[in-house]
């Protein structure tokens, strides 16, 4: 397939811009060769960007399974009320008492998020997942800087945890402790009992954890940090097994980030727009990033809080990833919020069930939203990989499950189907993993030559890993 920038020639184009309506300011000209834009007319432009979406999977494409990413469907009912001219036609800069109903919506989604998670405060700043994490290692260093107690440097972390974990925690300046899981999947108690102390700034966790438990000691974790003088942070970015149902508040938690991009229904993936919003409890709420939005007698306003760690980002957050996930929430209410979470984990469970002869897993019992398999016997007695049944899950028409993590876990494929799918496309998608299963016994050749049916065949990843190409040389 042709660039965009290989097509068309220079006598082709098209006016995309609107007469200016306002003084033309002239610029000193620094520029010593024109800027290369692409000439192409507006059906060649058309048929581009229709080609390109043609050549990927995505969430209205089919089944995407991919686990710990929540790809659910975005209602779009959302779209619609994110495209409401009186949120899209503002300028970040505008009076406070201009753009009341901005504020009102940032105000709302505060609030359900709060009441969601059972957290006091929380700020929308943050524009992705990695970046609340971020945001929320900085409150936690921030209280222990305030209280003087400067020596609590580490935060604990488990293996199971999602890779931005600990580089989030060395990017706020914490040394990582890592504790190795017990066999259930779940923290090692004793291995947490000896990791704390006086050092201690704070305790890191998924929960739901990224093997798709729910941590039966959960109580008990979050006293034995607090005990020792720690905080302790839930990586919310999986809200979907639990959401409306329990609360990280309620768990003992002092921090948690969302993202709402994922269990909040906005669309993810490519890199963005995203919202990884940040709740805390009363003793963090000082330090919360401003401006944030308070009302006073129908009116609001923003405020910075009294000893703010500063902005995250520039202006208010991803503002229009806000009004979607507000939409989600007021569309399900406080009602079906818990049935999305009920209907998450019933739909992980099912497919677990169906796939669990065939299949092993690497943790036994219910999962919660997501489930994970290891292939690892499959590799050894035909020496189809995770990665081969993946690429043959790509030429049936099925996005494939996350491959090779948890870390914990050897030839893992996570399953996460969420809530939006029917019985009828997860049916389908079991009858294709046991036709993969039955493959890779008949033929592995054949999986190990797929996906033979995708624009692309199998891609040298580690080359593109390695020595990504990242210019284009006209
Ligand atoms: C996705 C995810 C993150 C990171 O979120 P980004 O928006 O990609 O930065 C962190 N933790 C968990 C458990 C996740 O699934």
């Amino acid at each position: 397939m042709k660039l965009i920038f290989e097509q068309g020639s220079p006598e082709q184009h098209m006016t995309l811009l609107p007469e200016c309506d306002v003084p033309v300011v002239k610029l000193k000209e620094t520029r010593q060769v024109p800027l290369r834009l692409p000439h192409v007319c507006e059906n060649e432009l058309t048929r581009h960007y229709t080609a390109l979406a043609k050549r990927v999977h995505g969430v209205n494409d089919g089944f995407y399974p991919l686990g710990s990413c929540t790809m659910k469907y975005n209602p779009k009912i959302n779209e619609d009320m994110a495209a409401l001219p009186g949120f899209t036609q503002v300028h970040p800069t505008q009076g406070e008492g201009t753009v009341q109903g901005c504020l009102e919506a940032m105000y709302t989604a505060e609030k359900y998020l709060c009441e969601i998670t059972g957290m006091d405060g929380v700020t929308l700043q943050p524009a992705a997942g990695a970046q609340g994490e971020f945001t929320g290692l900085l409150l936690i260093k921030a209280y222990h800087t305030h209280r003087k107690d400067l020596a609590r440097k580490k935060i604990i972390v488990p293996d199971s945890a999602h890779g931005t974990n600990p580089a989030s925690a060395v990017m706020a300046g914490f040394t990582v402790i890592n504790i190795p899981s017990a066999s259930d999947g779940c923290v090692d108690l004793d291995a947490l009992r000896a990791a704390v102390g006086p050092d201690t700034a704070g305790l890191m966790l998924t929960n739901p954890n990224t093997v798709g438990i729910f941590d039966k000691n959960i109580l008990e974790i979050t006293q034995i940090v607090h005990d020792a003088g720690g905080l302790c942070y839930y990586d919310g970015a999986n809200l979907n097994a639990v959401m409306g149902v329990v609360r990280p508040g309620d768990m003992g938690f002092d921090v948690i980030h969302l993202n709402l991009h994922k269990t909040f229904s906005t669309p993810h993936g490519g890199g963005g727009p995203g919202s990884g919003a940040v709740g805390c409890k009363a003793l963090l709420k000082e330090f919360l990033p401003g401006p944030a939005v308070a009302e006073k007698n129908g009116r609001y306003a923003f405020y910075t809080p009294k000893h703010s760690i500063g902005r995250m980002k520039n202006f208010y957050g991803n503002f229009s990833v806000v009004v979607r996930a507000m939409t989600y929430m007021m569309t399900l209410g406080k009602e079906n919020i818990p049935e999305a979470a009920r209907n998450a984990v019933l739909n992980a469970n099912y497919m677990m069930a169906r796939l669990t002869d065939t299949y092993d897993m690497a943790y036994g019992g219910y999962c919660m939203h997501e489930f994970v398999m290891t292939l690892a016997r499959l590799h050894d007695e035909t020496g189809v990989s995770a990665m081969d049944i993946a690429k043959g899950l790509l030429d049936n028409g099925i996005h494939p499950p996350t491959m090779y993590f948890p870390l914990i876990v050897h030839e893992a494929l996570m399953v996460e189907p969420t809530e939006t799918e029917s019985k009828e496309t997860m049916d389908h998608a079991c009858d294709v993993f046991l036709k993969l299963y039955e493959e890779a016994k008949s033929n592995p050749q054949a999986l190990h030559d797929a996906p033979v049916c995708t624009p692309v065949r199998r891609l040298d990843e580690v080359g593109a890993a390695r020595n990504p190409v990242l210019r284009y040389s006209f």
